[in-house]
């Protein structure tokens, strides 16, 4: 077939050393692939991804690129498999077809929100982790540009936006000029073509007017460098119809000048040639005042180099001229393409890089062949983000790193304080999951839930982070109120009284709060005594502190004695605590002990530290456990274990305390000697009576010698 052979032979034409039984067996696969697969236009499908490898040959770019062109669309539109692509291609290939094809599944319709555009462009760069996915990527779609016409004109209007907002901008940012040119100037003729039209009418017109003078300009511009020994090419270029519209739009200008359709060019061998051409130029016509820019000594951000300037030129005409050396002059047409052509990398070792490239090219020269430097290429831009899709299609850009829950608050703070679970592309996934580029996420949510403290330890957002504390400061605010009103109650009790809120209105001022809820918070983090409460209302009534422990110590069963306090909905870090000293579970008789501005403290009734507190009965508080059997919640209780020193009877201890439903949180050898090793065991148990069916298990085990509870 002709073709195959026009696109080996363009591929030769500059790289002798190319495989060109890859190209050819890349061609073969990708026409059977295809088989009789037709286009809109009425061609055969094959001839899709021939051109675009043609306009990648035209670019000169390796010929891995040009094979992954040829086998772009296989993948998405056959029964070809990457494996297969892998099996025939090796590797790289098919990494690359891969890359394309998941660019290509990137849903990009909501792109029409103008504010979407710019984080779908950060996408299709951090997924393009290879810059030659994107290049293929580029190609591919300027031949569907090119082809536009075959399709329903609802669907030309959605890819002829798609590329003016995301295709063309990308090429740009690449420094990809003459892409970027093209591409935007068939979008603009789908989308606005009647002003494109205009547009060329009037320069039709000025173009005849303007003929003799371009030529003439330029014979001059020539003439004025070489008495000045500088060697040069000049020539004027026409600009193009969509930038010509542009600037009307802005200025609200017609256009009527010479400089309004031509841009001049001067290119010289080298950067002191630059300067040298544009001494003489400023020297010999006027400059115009504020349009001059120097991108040589300071490049654009994509890589732009040139010194551009306007004068009033020969014949009195207002002129713009840009002055660059032959490599500039490519790359600023080619951009980042310019530095995958084949061996063109020699040239472009001068330090003036583009920025973000910067990185890459100094692989390139850590790299011993282009080879290997083309497969280690990373782009590393905006790999500190990762966007993700909502399931209607909005794309949510987040720091690398985000999990769901950083999602969901980045979509609204309510949908965070609810979340419960998360699907990632369609499948239930921890809420602590990192997210990838391209992720479609959906939220599980229930009005019941609200922020778990625990998501703190893995969200990276800020946004996520403050509205979780937010959540906990008022629960904790919500719990020491509870907890201050139970305690206010108890101190009235013990006298034989009812709180009135009135009466206890009335105390405000005297006890320097603003509300009852101020105060009942302040009781319940222990800044105010409930005691003092009970004197400044009933001051005829002087509580005596009564005698060494409180009378409720005296009464030993498991449900506290009649004024208990309930406890539950322990969140760590929250109004009470459980003591690590002696691990209270449910089921042990408990007593809190109420620290200023921390709240209370539970510990088991015979826990030793308690003696610290023999001297300041007001500070104890009767409690009692209220845990609902049907929600467990886990508490953590410790014990000793005596093991024998032989293999198997740790992992013994282990399997008896998993096969009893207990989960080791923590575990540490406390001694060893030859024979025997004293091991703590931490074991989440749902209340006492778990882990002493847990102890009881272990203690029947040959290998363990001893098992205790461990409390102070
Ligand atoms: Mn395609």
């Amino acid at each position: 077939m002709a073709q195959e052979i026009d696109l080996v032979e363009k591929v030769r034409a500059y790289d002798q050393a190319a495989d060109l039984s890859l190209l050819n067996a890349a061609y073969t696969f990708s026409m059977k692939a295809h088989g009789s697969q037709m286009r809109q236009s009425g061609d055969p499908y094959f001839s899709h991804p021939l051109e675009v490898a043609g306009i990648l040959a035209a670019m000169k770019l390796d010929p891995a690129t040009i094979s992954t062109a040829l086998l772009h669309d296989t993948v998405e539109d056959t029964l070809a498999t990457i494996e297969e692509i892998e099996q025939n291609f090796g590797g790289e290939i098919a990494r690359l077809v891969d890359g394309v094809t998941k660019l290509s599944q990137l849903d990009v319709t909501s792109s029409t929100q103008t504010r979407q555009a710019e984080n779908f462009r950060k996408l299709f760069l951090a997924m393009s982790n290879d810059i030659r996915v994107l290049l293929v990527k580029l190609a591919d779609r300027l031949h569907n540009m090119q082809t536009l016409k075959y399709l329903s004109p609802e669907k030309r209007a959605r890819v002829a936006q798609e590329t003016m907002d995301i295709y063309a901008p990308l090429a740009e940012r690449i420094g990809m000029h003459d892409m970027k040119d093209e591409l935007e100037d068939l979008a603009f003729a789908e989308l606005n073509p009647d002003a494109r039209e205009s547009v060329l009418t009037r320069l039709d017109y000025l173009r005849e007017q303007a003929e003799d003078r371009v030529a003439m300009i330029s014979a001059q511009l020539l003439e004025t460098l070489a008495k000045e020994n500088v060697e040069a090419e000049v020539g004027g270029r026409e600009k193009r119809p969509v930038s010509i519209w542009r600037k009307m739009e802005r200025d609200r200008s017609s256009f009527e000048q010479l400089s309004d359709i031509v841009g001049f060019r001067i290119v010289v061998d080298d950067i002191p040639d630059c300067y040298k051409a544009l001494g003489v130029v400023h020297g010999k016509f006027q400059m115009v005042p504020g349009r001059f820019k120097d991108y040589i000594s300071t490049p654009k951000r994509n890589g732009y180099r040139s010194i551009q300037t306007t004068v009033i030129g020969p014949g009195q005409h207002r002129i713009e001229i840009q002055i660059r050396t032959a490599a500039m002059d490519r790359e600023a047409e080619l951009g980042v393409a310019a530095h995958w052509q084949y061996k063109q990398h020699a040239e472009h070792a001068d330090g003036t890089q583009y920025l973000w490239v910067r990185e890459l090219l100094d692989l390139l020269d850590a790299a011993s062949n282009p080879e290997e430097f083309l497969e280690h290429t990373k782009l590393e831009m905006f790999q500190d983000q990762v966007f993700c899709f909502s399931p209607a299609g909005e794309l949510i850009a987040l720091p690398r790193g985000a999990t769901p829950v950083d999602f969901a608050y980045a979509v609204h703070t309510e949908v965070g304080d609810t979340t419960v679970g998360a699907k990632i592309n369609g499948r239930m996934a921890p809420l602590r999951t990192q997210l990838r580029n391209g992720d479609q996420v959906e939220i599980v949510r229930s009005e019941a839930q609200t922020p778990s403290p625990s998501w703190e330890t893995f969200v990276v957002t800020g946004k996520a982070r403050s509205a979780i504390r937010r959540y906990r400061a008022k629960q904790e605010q919500s719990q020491y109120a509870e907890l201050g009103l139970a305690m206010v109650k108890k101190a009235f009790g013990d006298t034989g009284t009812e709180v009135a809120d009135d009466a206890l209105a009335s105390a405000l001022p005297a006890l320097s709060h603003d509300t009852l809820e101020d105060l009942y918070v302040a009781v319940g983090n222990g800044t105010v005594s409930a005691q003092s409460i009970v004197e400044t209302v009933l001051p005829e009534r002087k509580i005596k502190p009564k005698s060494r422990l409180p009378s409720f110590m005296r009464k030993r069963d498991a449900k506290g004695g009649d004024h208990a306090i309930p406890i539950r909905g322990l969140i760590p870090g929250m109004a009470v605590h459980l003591s690590s000293c002696c691990h209270p579970l449910p089921g042990d008789r408990i007593v809190g002990i109420v620290s200023e501005g921390k709240g209370v403290t539970i510990h088991t009734i015979d826990c030793d530290r308690l003696e610290a507190f023999a001297e300041s009965p007001e500070r104890w508080l009767d409690v009692a456990w209220d845990t609902d059997a049907d929600i467990p919640e886990f508490q953590v209780g410790r014990i000793k274990a005596v093991l024998a020193n032989t293999p198997g009877s740790l992992s013994t201890l282990a399997t008896v305390i998993a096969k009893n439903n207990g989960n080791i949180s923590n575990l540490k050898i406390v001694d060893r000697n030859p024979d025997f090793f004293e091991m703590r065991v931490d074991v989440e148990v749902r209340d006492l009576s778990h882990l002493t069916h847990i102890i009881a298990a272990l203690r029947i085990d040959p290998a363990i010698s001893s098992v205790d509870r461990i409390k102070g």
